[in-house]
């Protein structure tokens, strides 16, 4: 079904076709996108989305469209046309048009897009019982930091995952736990969390952030470093992070059981949804 598309200062609707063919985000994957939440017509989590997005573009050195102000008013405008009130809303700036060559000309235009589209978040009953991961090699360059249209190692992980009857695949890079391919991932042994630091090996995932906050907040200890591949054999509870998934506790991962949503798993999900439930209403 048609939603309301934004495209370079205009509203339209996903209907219009308003991309040319030597759009650069289309021929290189040169463009950053983010996805934000939306729930009750309120956009969630506007500013680290604005931050992040911010940083991928100036390490990009494409011109960045929004000031931290102007990017919250548009949110809250292109959620109010959306068709439905809960949803996800994508948005992507891509370098711009030029004839196709591998270095860019100077001075281009970026080409801004973003358009909402309803989604169904997980209900209780998932969120209780959680997904399944397999492990895969680590297939992607060296700025996995930058939120980048670049997604092809991300696309065939989780292609495969499907494959397997999982649900998300998990980077593992010289023996090293890396991250989900579009998550963030968490373990928890003996009381304590452990997830990678954010560097350039990963995304530094919004939820993510939150997540630590909230973690230390309860005075949980939250150890920030690559989790040895090995380590996964041995996990008290295990969980993701993602815009879409909020906190997400693992069931398995290479089909070994883990057990059911624990006690910190459990936790920090209230407490993210309870963050989001207060966003959204003091907005409405
Ligand atoms: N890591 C990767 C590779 C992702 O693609 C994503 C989200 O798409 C995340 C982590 C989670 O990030 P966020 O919490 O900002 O949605």
């Amino acid at each position: 079904m048609a939603d309301i598309l934004y495209f370079n200062g205009r509203y339209t609707t996903t209907d219009e076709k308003v991309i040319g063919v030597e759009d650069r985000g289309l021929q290189f994957g040169d463009s950053v996108y983010e996805v934000v939440k939306f729930l009750r017509g309120t956009p969630t989590l506007v500013t680290p989305h604005f931050e992040r997005m911010s940083q991928g573009l100036a390490a990009l050195e494409i011109p960045t469209p929004w000031t931290a102000e102007s990017f919250d008013l548009f949110c809250r405008e292109i959620v109010g046309r959306a068709s439905s009130p809960d949803g996800l809303l994508y948005i992507q700036i891509t370098r711009g048009e030029a004839t196709r060559r591998h270095g860019w000309p100077e001075g281009m235009t970026p080409n801004v897009i973003a358009y909402p589209r309803k989604h169904s978040f997980p209900d209780a009953e998932r969120k209780r019982k959680g997904i399944s991961m397999i492990t895969l090699p680590e297939q992607r360059w060296r700025a996995c930091h930058l939120k980048t249209t670049n997604l092809l190692p991300n696309v065939m992980a989780r292609k495969a995952a499907e494959r397997a009857g999982a649900v998300e695949a998990l980077f593992i890079d010289r023996g090293e736990v890396r991250e989900g391919a579009s998550s963030s991932f968490f373990a928890v042994r003996e009381g304590r969390i452990i997830t990678h630091t954010a560097d350039e090996a990963i995304l530094a995932g919004v939820v993510r952030d939150v997540a630590i906050s909230r973690a230390l907040e309860e005075r949980i200890r939250v150890d920030e470093r690559p989790i040895r591949e090995a380590e996964l054999y041995d996990l008290d509870e295990a969980f993701v992070t993602s815009t879409s998934l909020s906190v997400m506790p693992v069931s398995s991962i290479d089909g070994r059981r883990i057990p059911a949503r624990g006690p910190i798993t459990e936790r920090l999900q209230r407490m993210f949804d309870e963050r989001e439930e207060l966003e959204a209403g003091a907005r409405d």
